[in-house]
C-alpha cells in the first residue's frame, strides 16, 4: 500500500464557499445545494509537481498526481485516460484562414470520449471513500466511461439513459455490465430517477458536479495543454458545453498552475459552444444571468450538448466572463456538415461535438472576434464512430 503524492486538503463549495472534510462520499455543498470543488496544498505540490519532473511521469492524466485527489495507489483504476494527442491542424487552418489552429483529440481516452478523464476520477475516488454500487443518468458517453471503470474496479453500476439514446451507447453499458434503465424524458429526468433510487438501493450519484471529483479529471485536459504548448496557453479554446465540467475544470487548472508558478497570467478566452436547440448558457450569457434557466424541447444530435440544465452553470458564466470569451450556437446542420470538414482536413473523424468547434471558429473568424494570427484550441471531445448511425 503506497500513498500517492496527492495535496488533497479539502472541499469547498464553489457557490457559498463552505469547506468540507473531503474524507467522506459527499454530493452537493449541504448548505447551498450547488457544486463541491476540491483544493490542494498547492506550496507543496508545487515542490514536487516540476516541468522537469513531469518529462518522467507516465502518459496519462495521473501523471498530475500531486493535483488529483486519490490518496492511494492502490484505488486508482487505471484505463489509460488522459495525455490526448494536440495535432497542429495546419491544413484545415489554411482552409478556413487561422493557421495556428489545434485540435486536442479526445476522441482517443479509453470508451472514446474525454468522458473517461472525469469517470475515471469518480471511480477511483468513490470506490477509495468506500462506495459499492455507482449510478449515473447520462444521455450516452459519460455512462459508457462509468461503465467501463466500475467494471475495472468490479462495482455494480446503474445507468439512466433518454430513451431515444442511440443504440451504440446503451450497447456499451450493457456489455461492459451495468444495469441500463431507459427513461421517457431528457438527462435532467434521468437524474431525477437516480437521485430517487439512491436513498432506497444505496447508490453513489456520479452525476456531472454533484460529486466533486469529475471535475479533477476533466481539469487536467488544462494541464495537459499547457504542458504540450510548451508551458504556453493558447489565445482562445472553443469547447462544445453540455454540463460545462470540462470548461469549468480547465478554468480550475488556469488558476491551479497560475500559484504553482507554473504558466504566467495570460489566459484563453474560453468559448462555449452550444446546439440551437439546446443553449441554456449561451442564452443566460447574452442576457447577462447569474444563472441558466432551463432549455425547453431540448434536442440535437450532438447527445453530449443536450443537456437542458446545469447545476455548474454560474460556474461555465463566471469562467467564460472572467475569461473574455463568448458563448454561442450552431446549428445540427452545421455540425454534420463541419465533420466532414475536419475529418477530410485532419485525418479526424469527430463527433459532431466536436464538429461544432469547427463551425464555431468559422463564425467567430468572420466577425473578427477571432483574428487570423491567433492561436485556436478546438476541443474534439469524442470519436465520430459512436455516431455512425447519424450519417449511414
Ligand atoms: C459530455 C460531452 C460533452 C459536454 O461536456 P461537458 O464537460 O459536460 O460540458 C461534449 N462532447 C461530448 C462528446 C460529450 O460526451
Amino acid at each position: 500500500m503506497t500513498a500517492t503524492r496527492s495535496t488533497l486538503t479539502h472541499l469547498e463549495c464553489g457557490k457559498c464557499a463552505a469547506t468540507y472534510d473531503a474524507n467522506q462520499l459527499i454530493n452537493l455543498c449541504p448548505a447551498c445545494g450547488r457544486p463541491l470543488l476540491v483544493r490542494y496544498d498547492l506550496k507543496k505540490a508545487a515542490q514536487t509537481l516540476t516541468k522537469a519532473a513531469l518529462a518522467a511521469r507516465p502518459a496519462t492524466l495521473w501523471r498530475y498526481e500531486e493535483v488529483l485527489p486519490v490518496q492511494q495507489h492502490k484505488h486508482i483504476v487505471n484505463l489509460g485516460e488522459g495525455w490526448t494527442p494536440l495535432p497542429h491542424a495546419r491544413r484545415l487552418g489554411e482552409q478556413i484562414g487561422c493557421p495556428n489552429t489545434f485540435i486536442k483529440d479526445e476522441s482517443l481516452n479509453p470508451t472514446g470520449s474525454f468522458k473517461a478523464r472525469g469517470l475515471a476520477l469518480a471511480v477511483s475516488r468513490a470506490y477509495e471513500l468506500g462506495a459499492t454500487k455507482l449510478a449515473i443518468p447520462s444521455a450516452g458517453n459519460a455512462a459508457g466511461a462509468m461503465s467501463a471503470y466500475a467494471a475495472a474496479v468490479g462495482l455494480p453500476a446503474f445507468v439512466f439513459m433518454p430513451k431515444d439514446v442511440p443504440a451504440t451507447f446503451q450497447v456499451e453499458c450493457k456489455e461492459l455490465g451495468a444495469e441500463v434503465t431507459l427513461v421517457d424524458g431528457l438527462i435532467n429526468d434521468c437524474g431525477a430517477r437516480v437521485r430517487a433510487g439512491a436513498a432506497e438501493h444505496g447508490w453513489f450519484d456520479v452525476s456531472t458536479l454533484r460529486e466533486p471529483y469529475r471535475i479533477e479529471g476533466k481539469k487536467t485536459m488544462g494541464y495537459e495543454l499547457a504542458e504540450q504548448l510548451s508551458w504556453t496557453l493558447p489565445d482562445v479554446i472553443i469547447y462544445p458545453t453540455g454540463g460545462g465540467t470540462g470548461l469549468v475544470g480547465m478554468w480550475k487548472a488556469f488558476d491551479e498552475m497560475e500559484q504553482m508558478g507554473l504558466i504566467d497570467g495570460k489566459r484563453p478566452r474560453m468559448v462555449s459552444v452550444q446546439a440551437a436547440n439546446c443553449a441554456p448558457i449561451v442564452r443566460a450569457y447574452h442576457e447577462g444571468a447569474e444563472h441558466a434557466e432551463l432549455w425547453q424541447g431540448a434536442s440535437t444530435v450532438a447527445d453530449g450538448l443536450r443537456v437542458p440544465v446545469a447545476i455548474g452553470d454560474f460556474l461555465i458564466l463566471r469562467a467564460i466572463r472572467e475569461s473574455g470569451g463568448t458563448a454561442l450556437t450552431v446549428t445540427d446542420d452545421e455540425m454534420l456538415r463541419h465533420t466532414r470538414v475536419m475529418g477530410q482536413q485532419t485525418g479526424i473523424f469527430p463527433a459532431p461535438e466536436g464538429a461544432a468547434c469547427l463551425a464555431a471558429q468559422i463564425h467567430l473568424l468572420e466577425q473578427g472576434w477571432i483574428r487570423p494570427d491567433e492561436t485556436v484550441v478546438l476541443f474534439n471531445t469524442g470519436t465520430g464512430l459512436k455516431y455512425a448511425h447519424l450519417w449511414a
